[in-house]
């Protein structure tokens, strides 16, 4: 669960370090305010040292002039930086957002081709009693696992008897969440990254059905289910913009050819433009690469583009 790749083709360099990472750091944990409190922090710390934190904006083009990229254009405004760091996916950045016409044809190529994390979808329960007893709960059966075959046996209809079904229960961790006596859980499967596949629904169904059993008082104390899909963290996360993808967990999939040292650099070939995130410049498993990415790339563009002395705060 913590890799969202096939099984075969998950590198042991990075299975091994990604284990040790949970194993001796605690594994399972929650952030008090939610995952998204963390993101506030960071924000928080740009603006108390004189940045903007601009959020609920949209950016629609990377701008580039005489070969290097300048600053990012939204509907209404047009912001101008030493560098443009994105997060908004390798793909999108380089096909969409900057334009492959800005970039070598092989890169175009290469990233064009790159494959992206397996999909997390499920269910958001809301519960009037407190029916799931571990806050980190997994459910599978020996049948569960996925490589390269039985993924694409599963787009094809055959499916494991029992998917990989992991629940959260952050309220056991943050009792604040909740009214006194609810819960609040978090079902989470693989499916297809594919915005538009039909596994994201099939595989919420399934393990419902496994839910169900486990659990059969669930469903008498359901106040609201929220379900989400491939296609609805396509709209959180990043635009789909190759086939099959947009709906990925963990970016670019931690398989071999894209990890370790063949990962993507930070560095894009059109000078001012980084990738930041899940996509490059960082290792571990899913949040912890993205962060390990966001220290490593704020390093490299201070190293590369140092800021003068009067725009130091
Ligand atoms: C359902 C699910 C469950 C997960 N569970 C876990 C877990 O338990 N533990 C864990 O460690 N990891 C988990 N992950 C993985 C983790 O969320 C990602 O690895 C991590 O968020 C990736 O960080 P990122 O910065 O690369 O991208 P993101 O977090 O996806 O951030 C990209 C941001 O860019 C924004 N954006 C995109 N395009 C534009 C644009 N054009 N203009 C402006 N903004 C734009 C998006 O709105 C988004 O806010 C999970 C992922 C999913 C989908």
């Amino acid at each position: 669960m913590a890799f969202c790749v096939p099984l075969n083709r998950l590198p042991a360099s990075e299975g091994i370090f990604v284990l040790r990472q949970i194993v001796n750091g605690g594994a399972g944990r929650y952030h008090v305010g939610g995952y998204g409190r963390v993101a506030e922090v960071c924000a928080e710390y740009v603006t108390e040292h004189g940045g903007a934190f601009i959020s609920g904006d949209r950016v629609r083009r990377i701008l580039v002039e005489e070969g290097r990229a300048v600053g990012i254009a939204t509907d209404d405004a047009e912001i101008r930086a030493r560098a443009v760091v994105s997060n908004a996916g390798i793909q999108p950045t380089v096909l969409s957002l900057a334009g492959p016409e800005h970039f070598p044809p092989e890169y175009v190529e290469r990233v064009s081709a790159l494959e992206p994390s397996l999909a997390v979808v499920g269910v958001r329960y809301i519960i009037d009693a407190p029916v799931f007893e571990a806050p980190i709960i997994l459910a599978y059966s020996d049948q569960s696992w996925l490589d390269d075959d039985r993924y694409a046996r599963l787009q094809g209809g055959d499916w494991p008897d029992i998917p990989l079904i992991s629940i959260g229960v952050p309220c056991l961790f943050d009792p604040s969440l909740v009214p006194d006596g609810h819960q609040v859980a978090i079902s989470a499967v693989f499916a297809s990254p594919d915005p538009t596949s039909e596994t994201s629904a099939e595989a919420i169904r399934r393990s419902e059905v496994v839910i169900d059993e486990l659990w059969p008082d669930l469903r008498k104390h359901i106040v609201r289910t929220e379900p989400y899909t491939a296609r609805q963290v396509s709209r959180m996360t990043r635009d789909a913009v190759v086939p099959g993808q947009g709906g990925e967990a963990i970016g670019i999939a931690q398989v071999i050819g894209q990890c370790g040292s063949t990962k993507p650099d930070p560095r894009t070939p059109l000078a001012g433009l980084y990738i930041v995130g899940c996509d490059a410049g960082g290792r571990g498993a899913g949040t912890h690469q993205a962060v390990d990415s966001g220290f490593n790339v704020a390093a490299m563009v201070d190293a590369d583009l140092p800021l003068k002395t009067h725009e130091r705060r």
